[in-house]
């Protein structure tokens, strides 16, 4: 019943076009502690230490929860395969872990940003001299972590004849690789690099083949929550903050970053 009363005043919020009615602050523009979904396994982007979280995407929610002025943050972890029912059923307000803006995504979730542009890219061991690009994968054991798009764009985008093996997670999957279980692991290069950066035995191929735009999932409906957030993203574009975190979190791997400010899906 709650749900649903939250679903009806937020189709009547976005169809009045402006914040929430009376009382009780719904959009996370005005809640004054927040819950926000990260990764607990992936270096350099979420990665949970003891109670603490740390990594870009933790950084950048930070950042972002500090322009809307909230004090009280609580990190959670969010699995791939979790993130939109986590939004979906509030138990989460806002969601930063590697997350990709996808049409499918966007039928059950809104996306502010992108705050970063990814491209996929593909982890191998270094002895391996027989996977050069996305092709090569064919007839190769594919790493594939449930809920997350990378397999997706490998085997139904490109048409890739892989063996699919299940992972439970991105560092579970480095671990198959390792343990030769799987041949490749596909996936973003920021969530690559951190891993590669920690290990000799493993490489990028370096053949990156999509953009992965890196949006804050937000709750359905919840406009002025995304266009707050989206002026928190310019800001930090802006004053600086985006080129130091990037350079902090992923200078020391060697991978190229992009600096600019990505071009914004738009809220609503
Ligand atoms: N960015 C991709 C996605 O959102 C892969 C990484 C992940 O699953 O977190 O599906």
């Amino acid at each position: 019943m709650r749900v649903r009363l939250a679903a009806i005043s937020a189709l009547v919020l976005v169809s009045a076009g402006c914040g929430l009615s009376s009382g009780q602050p719904e959009s996370v523009a005005d809640k004054e502690t927040l819950v926000i979904g990260v990764k607990q396994d992936q270096p350099g982007l979420g990665l949970r230490k003891g109670s603490k979280y740390e990594g870009f995407d933790v950084d950048v929610a930070a950042y972002v929860a500090g322009k809307l002025g909230v004090q009280n943050v609580r990190y959670v972890t969010a699995p791939s395969a979790k993130r939109e029912s986590m939004l979906q059923a509030g138990t989460v307000d806002l969601i930063f872990a590697s997350y990709s803006v996808t049409p499918e995504r966007k039928t059950k979730v809104d996306f502010a940003g992108p705050y970063y542009v990814a491209h996929q890219d593909t982890l191998i061991r270094s002895s391996d001299t027989t996977i050069h690009n996305v092709r090569d994968l064919r007839g190769k054991k594919l790493c594939e972590v449930a809920g997350s798009n990378s397999w997706r764009r490998v085997k139904e985008e490109r048409k890739v004849a892989v063996n699919l093996v299940a992972g439970a997670s991105y560092s579970d999957c480095i671990d198959q690789l390792r343990e030769k279980t799987v041949d490749a692991v596909s996936t973003d290069d920021l969530i690559l690099a951190g891993f590669a950066g920690q290990d000799d035995s493993i490489k990028i191929i370096n053949a990156p083949f999509t953009d992965e735009r890196y949006g804050v999932g937000v709750k359905k409906g919840d406009v002025a929550g995304c266009e707050a957030v989206n002026k928190a993203i310019t800001e930090m574009y802006q004053d600086g903050t985006a080129e130091k975190l990037l350079k902090k979190w992923f200078g020391p791997t060697g991978l190229k970053v992009t600096l600019s400010v990505p071009q914004f899906e738009g809220c609503g």
